[in-house]
This record gives C-alpha cells, sequence and structure tokens, in this order.
C-alpha cells in the first residue's frame, strides 16, 4: 500500500512527498482509513512505529475538510495529551510539518516554563492544541482552554502516563471534553489500569496491535560488556575515545546517576549534556535541540526523560545501567536502527545485574554478542571462585591473557582477594559496596 491509496488530501499529499514518505508504516495503513471514517481507536504500539502520523494525518485532514466554514475564530478541535514535554514538542512539530500546506493553526503547551507566552497564542485562537496534562489541567482551570469544540481526542503513551502518575489529572481533562468526538488511544502495554481507563472512553474502536518494532530491533547490532560497577564509567570513556561512535545517546537509571557520568566524562574531555526530570524544561529542550543537530556527540538520559523522543541517524544507544523492566530494553535500543539505517546498542552489565540480562535475553530474538576482549573486564565473578576456594588462587584465568593488561588486571584481582580475605566475614558486604 502507498500513500497514494488512502484517500488523501493534496495538501497533506504533497507535504508527505516533501518529506520523502511513499509507504505508510504497518500501524498507518490500518489506522489511517478507519480513522478517516470517524471511527475510535486503540492503538498498542511503541514509539518508532509511525504513531504520530497516523493520528496526525487524519485529524488534519479531517480539520481542514470541516474548517472551511469558520476560518476566522479559531476554536481547539483537536486536542492530544502526552506524557513529557518532550514528546509534546515532537508531536507539534510533526503535525506542523505534516500540514505544512493546510491554514491550521498547532500550539504546545507544558509546564517548567512561564504560562503567559502560552495564555496569549490560546487567546488568539488555535485549532490543534498537544499539551501535557498538568499544565493543561491549570489552563483549563483557570479558563485559558476551553476544549468544548474539541471533535478529535489523542491520547499517546497512555502508560507512561499512568507510571508517572498523571492518570487523575488525565481523568479530570477527559471530564471536559464533549461526549461526542473521535477518540485515539495509545499504549505500548496494557496494564490494567489503563485497559479500564480505554474501556471508559473509547466506543466500538478499532484495534491495532503493532508489537515491539521487532523489525527495527532485528537491525540493531546487540552488544554486552560485563564489568564491575565501579569501572563502568572508565570503561564508558574508553569505548567513546576509542570505538567509531558517531553519537550516543547513554541510559542511566537515575537523575543523579545520569549527572554524575556527564561530570565523569568531561573530566575526560568528552563533551556530553544530560537531560532528566530535575532539568528546567529549556535546559532538556537546549540538550536535545544540540544532540539533535550533532552539536554534542553524547547525551545521557534517564528513561523518562528520553521517552518518545526521535533522534534521526543515532548510531549507538548505551545502556550504563540495565533496565529493570526488560521492555524498557528494546524501547532504548529501538532509539538506533531508525529508518533501516542500523545501529549498535551497547549493554554494560555487572555481576549484579545478572538476572536483569537473563531477562532480557528472552524477550529479545535476536541474539546479544558478548564483547570479553575489552579493558575492564568483570573482575568479581574471579573473586568469588578464589574466595569459594579457600583462597587458593584458582580462579579463571582473565579471558584475555595475552594482552599485558589483563596481566595487570590478574594482578589487581590477586591484590582485591588479599583484602577481601582479611575480614572473612566481610566477603559479603565487600561485594555490595562494589557492586
Ligand atoms: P511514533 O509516534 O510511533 O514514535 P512517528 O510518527 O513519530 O512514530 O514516526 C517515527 C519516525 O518515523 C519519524 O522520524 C517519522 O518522521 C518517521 N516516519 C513516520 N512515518 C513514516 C513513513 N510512512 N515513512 C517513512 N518514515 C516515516
Ligand atoms: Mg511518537
Amino acid at each position: 500500500m502507498l500513500f497514494e491509496d488512502l484517500n488523501l488530501i493534496e495538501p497533506i499529499k504533497k507535504a508527505l512527498k516533501t518529506k520523502g514518505f511513499t509507504k505508510p508504516t504497518p500501524i498507518q495503513s490500518r489506522a489511517i482509513p478507519s480513522l478517516l471514517k470517524g471511527m475510535d481507536l486503540l492503538g498498542c504500539a511503541q514509539t518508532g512505529t509511525g504513531k504520530t502520523a497516523a493520528f496526525a494525518i487524519p485529524i488534519l485532514q479531517g480539520i481542514s475538510l470541516q474548517h472551511k466554514a469558520s476560518a476566522n475564530h479559531r476554536q481547539i478541535q483537536a486536542l492530544i495529551i502526552a506524557p513529557t514535554r518532550e514528546l509534546a514538542i515532537q508531536i507539534a512539530d510533526s503535525f506542523e510539518e505534516y500540514g505544512e500546506n493546510l491554514t491550521l493553526k498547532t500550539l504546545v503547551i507544558y509546564g517548567g516554563v512561564s504560562q503567559n507566552p502560552q495564555t496569549k497564542e490560546l487567546t488568539k485562537g488555535i485549532d490543534i492544541l498537544v499539551a501535557t496534562p498538568g499544565r493543561l489541567l491549570d489552563l483549563i482551570n483557570q479558563r485559558f482552554v476551553s476544549l468544548k469544540n474539541v471533535k478529535y481526542f489523542v491520547l499517546d503513551e497512555a502508560d507512561h502516563m499512568l507510571d508517572m502518575g498523571m492518570l487523575q489529572d488525565v481523568r479530570k481533562i477527559i471530564a471536559h471534553l464533549p461526549k461526542e468526538k473521535q477518540t485515539m488511544f495509545f499504549s505500548a502495554t496494557m496494564p490494567a489500569e489503563i485497559e479500564k481507563l480505554a474501556n471508559s472512553i473509547l466506543k466500538s474502536p478499532i484495534k491495532v496491535m503493532v508489537t515491539p518494532p521487532s523489525s527495527t530491533v532485528e537491525i540493531i547490532e546487540q552488544e554486552i560488556y560485563y564489568v564491575d560497577r565501579g569501572n563502568k564509567v572508565n570503561l564508558l570513556i574508553d569505548l567513546l575515545k576509542n570505538k567509531d561512535i558517531i553519537s550516543a545517546l547513554v541510559f542511566s537509571r537515575t537523575k543523579h546517576g545520569a549527572n554524575k557520568i556527564v561530570k565523569n566524562l568531561s573530566k575526560a574531555g568528552l563533551n556530553a549534556e544530560a537531560i532528566h526530570g530535575n532539568k528546567s524544561q529549556t535546559a532538556r529542550q537546549l540538550a536535545l535541540n544540540n544532540f539533535k543537530e550533532r552539536k554534542t556527540r553524547i547525551l545521557v538520559a534517564t528513561d523518562i526523560a528520553a521517552r518518545g523522543i526521535d533522534i534521526e541517524e543515532l548510531s549507538h544507544v548505551i545502556n550504563f545501567d540495565l533496565p529493570e523492566v526488560p521492555e524498557t530494553y528494546v524501547h532504548r535500543i529501538g532509539r538506533t536502527g531508525r529508518a533501516r539505517r542500523g545501529g549498535t546498542a551497547i549493554s554494560f552489565c555487572s555481576q549484579a545485574e545478572k538476572p536483569l540480562l537473563k531477562s532480557i535475553q528472552k524477550l529479545t530474538t535476536k541474539s546479544i554478542i558478548e564483547i570479553n576482549d575489552h579493558a575492564y573486564p568483570l573482575v568479581e565473578t574471579n573473586i568469588e571462585a578464589i574466595v569459594k576456594s579457600n583462597g587458593r588462587n584458582t580462579s579463571k584465568k582473565p579471558m584475555t591473557q595475552d594482552k599485558p593488561r589483563s596481566i595487570r588486571r590478574n594482578n589487581e584481582i590477586k591484590k582485591k582477594v588479599a583484602r577481601t580475605e582479611k575480614p572473612r566475614s566481610n566477603v559479603k558486604g565487600y561485594k555490595t559496596k562494589n557492586d
């Protein structure tokens, strides 16, 4: 199927041509015809599957076909809510791109910045509003936003809204919407609470399921580096300095961890920026733009801050920490390998993270390659073996024995063992401290 076959109006077809899109993605070819007919939609799909275009195109077409009559007084006809500011901005950008040959006005609003510029635009009149729940609810309560003319309502990444404790606000927003409207509901996963919400707002929806973008994931090289937690930063520096890495999105489990990584990279002369929830909106947007425009090569992010962010031509995703939830792994690595350009996902795995890796391996169909020949191999397993055999060094030899640095490592192992041996009861404590 081609976009040509989808009964789209000329200005939209033209915009798609400009973008170089000819073939709709699976979710687009399944969703667009039904959405153009006015049906509700339940979409089970992750980032990178083409969701935004799947709902933006029918909405733009629907509004512009009905809009002719009321051109001078704009009212919000479409509302899209998304969990993060970055995602909201990205969605608004998409509406502008796909609608570049139309005369509709799109506005994006989110918290963390002054509301004045936003309310000014709202007062002038807009057709499409993209918002995060908190700020939207604020502005509804202050009567800057009226939703009574909304004909299209989109809830994007509903499961993440649940994770981020936004469902209460979302329900309040829904209460302000007219009963008659077309609703599009998207979520990568369907926890019970999300299913309940979907059932309560959708009217006999068509259901489109697109499982993890496995086709994308299949073309990504996946590598695992076993490394002690304390050596992760050193390994990261080593890779960034010595490997052919054009751009890297580094995932950290915590905000604090992300800051620490950036600080350590800077000390090593590597320019990096961080995005996470504790940074101001302006700082986050700036860091993201710098990264997209290749001004910075390394972006360190937490999962929440990086959600839904679409970066073209990202060569590497680096999991500094393995995610607790295996699906998050698929989500993270899917940031690279977009548009079939390929990409590499590198994961660091410490002794304590091995169980996490196991569940990730169960989920991914493609095998993850073990990289053993690197500068900071895991030493702890060796220590365990030594400790088990009463301190006699019967441990496996390091994997890269012929290299001088391995010999150095071997000596280090012995030194560490010597330390752990003294207070025998402390062996466990030593382990937790280092991992
Ligand atoms: P999602 O919301 O699922 O993350 P988007 O609609 O934002 O997906 O699309 C993801 C990326 O794929 C974007 O860079 C977008 O420009 C591109 N894209 C979307 N649809 C198509 C298509 N039909 N052909 C080629 N590229 C596309
Ligand atoms: Mg998206």
